[in-house]
C-alpha cells in the first residue's frame, strides 16, 4: 500500500542529492486520461506482473497506462524503469536490507530535545496545512519512547519575544518554489547537531488522479514525513527510492527489511494518515526508529512558550496559544498581577492548545501562567508570559 514508488529510483537522477529531499507525488504526464486508460483496460503481461511482484508490490489490480503501471491504488511504476530492470530482486537485496535509516548528522541533546518550530503565517492561514501541522506535532510528541519535544511558535502573532536563534525549524508555504508535482521539501540535520531548519509546503499541490487539493489526512501524512527528515530520518525505502547521497544511510536497529507502512517511505505524497490510528505513527517501526535515535527521558522537562500579543487595552480580549501538544496533556491557565498590580484569577484547565478569550479589567502589569501536566513527562512544567494592559 504505502510502498516505495520504484520509478523515482530510475527515472529521477540526482536532483534529490545534497541535503534536500522531496516527496514526488507522480512523475507521469499529467494530461494522460485516466478514464480512457481504464476503459481500454487490457490484461497486463505476466512477465510485467512478475517484475512488479519482484519489486515487492501487490499484483492485484495493476492498471496499465500509456507510460506507467498503477499498482496498489496510488503508486506509479514507469514502463521505462521496468524495462531497464535486469534483475529486480537484486534491488531488494543490495546491502542486505531496506530499513528505517538515519542520516549521519543527528540532533544533539541541547535543551533535552526541545525543538522549536516557527509557524509561518502562510501555514497558520491555511486550515488544511495548519491542522496537519498540529496533528503531525502531536504524533511525534506522543510517541511514548521518544524524547522529541516539538514546540509550535507563532511568529505571526504580534509579540514575538522569543529570541530568533531559538527557532530550530521554520515551516512555510513554498511561494511557488516547488515543482507542481512536489508536495513538500525538508532539510536534514546539520553537522552541529541542529535539526533540519526548513520545511517548505506546496500549499496548492493537487492529487493528479482527482485534481483535488490534498485532503487533511494526506496533508498530515506529509507533515509527519517532513518533520521526520528534519529529525534525521531518511527514507525507509532509500535503497530503491533515492539516488546515492552522502547524507548517510545508517540502518536503525530493530526495524525490518522493508516496511510498507512507514511514514518515511519516499514517493508517498498521496498517502493518507487518516487510515491510521491517531496519534500513533503509521508504523510501529517508525516509532522504534525515532525512539532508538532519541530515547525518552521521562524526567526531562518540556520547555514550552506562550504565543500571543503582549499589549492589551482594559476590557480587551485575546487568545493565547501554548506551544507543546501531546495526547493526554492538559493546560492549566492562571493570571496574576505583578509589579504592584493586584490580581489573581484562575482561568481554567483545558486540553486544547488555544485558550478561550482572556481579558483584564484594568490597566496594570500581569503575568499569564500555563502549567502543562500529564503525558509522558512526569514533571509538570510552568511557563509564564508578562503582559501589559494600558
Ligand atoms: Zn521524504
Amino acid at each position: 500500500m504505502k510502498n516505495t514508488s520504484i520509478l523515482s529510483a530510475f527515472s529521477q537522477t540526482i536532483r534529490l542529492a545534497l541535503l534536500l529531499l522531496t516527496i514526488t507525488v507522480f512523475s507521469c504526464k499529467k494530461s494522460e486520461n485516466l478514464t480512457t486508460a481504464l476503459d481500454s483496460k487490457v490484461k497486463v503481461d505476466s512477465a510485467i506482473i512478475a517484475k512488479i511482484k519482484a519489486l515487492g508490490f501487490q499484483t492485484k489490480g495493476i492498471i496499465e497506462f500509456q507510460e506507467y503501471y498503477l499498482v496498489e491504488g496510488d503508486i506509479m511504476i514507469s514502463k521505462k524503469s521496468l524495462s531497464s530492470i535486469k534483475s529486480p530482486e537484486r534491488l531488494m537485496s543490495v546491502g542486505g536490507t531496506i530499513s528505517q535509516a538515519s542520516t549521519n548528522n543527528l540532533i544533539s541533546n541541547i535543551n533535552n530535545h526541545n525543538i522549536n518550530i516557527s509557524v509561518d503565517a502562510s501555514i497558520y492561514g491555511d486550515n488544511t496545512w495548519y491542522n496537519a501541522l498540529k496533528k503531525a506535532v502531536t504524533v511525534w510528541n506522543s510517541t511514548s519512547n521518544s524524547n522529541v519535544k516539538l514546540n509550535l511558535i507563532y511568529t505571526s502573532l504580534t509579540d514575538y519575544s522569543l529570541d530568533q536563534t531559538n527557532i530550530d525549524i521554520t515551516i512555510k508555504g513554498d511561494n511557488n518554489q516547488l515543482d507542481f508535482n512536489t508536495v513538500a521539501r525538508a532539510e536534514f540535520p546539520t553537522y552541529n547537531g541542529k535539526p533540519g531548519s526548513l520545511i517548505l509546503i506546496n500549499l496548492d499541490v493537487k492529487n493528479p488522479f482527482t485534481n483535488n487539493y490534498l485532503n487533511d489526512g494526506q496533508a498530515a501524512w506529509n507533515v509527519i514525513h517532513e518533520i521526520g527528515h528534519c529529525l534525521g530520518l531518511r527514507h525507509t525505502n532509500w535503497e530503491t527510492n533515492d539516488p546515492p547521497t552522502s547524507i548517510g544511510e545508517n540502518l536503525i536497529a530493530g526495524t525490518p527489511t522493508s516496511d510498507p507502512n512507514s511514514v518515511m517511505n519516499g514517493s508517498t505524497g498521496l498517502s493518507d494518515y487518516s487510515a491510521y490510528t491517531y496519534p500513533l505513527l503509521p508504523s510501529n517501526y517508525d516509532a522504534i526508529a525515532i525512539s532508538t535515535l532519541y530515547p525518552v527521558n521521562n524526567s526531562s522537562v518540556v520547555l514550552p512558550y506562550i504565543s500571543s500579543n503582549k499589549y492589551f487595552s482594559p476590557g480587551g480580549e485575546d487568545y493565547f496559544k501554548i506551544s507543546y501538544l501531546e495526547q493526554g496533556v492538559s493546560y492549566h491557565w492562571r493570571a496574576i498581577g505583578i509589579n504592584g498590580t493586584n490580581y489573581d484569577e484562575t482561568i481554567g484547565t483545558f486540553t486544547a492548545d488555544t485558550t478561550p478569550g482572556i481579558g483584564f479589567p484594568s490597566s496594570g502589569n500581569y503575568q499569564l501562567q500555563c502549567t502543562i501536566s500529564g503525558g509522558k513527562y512526569t514533571t509538570p512544567t510552568t511557563v509564564t508570559k508578562n503582559l501589559i494592559v494600558q
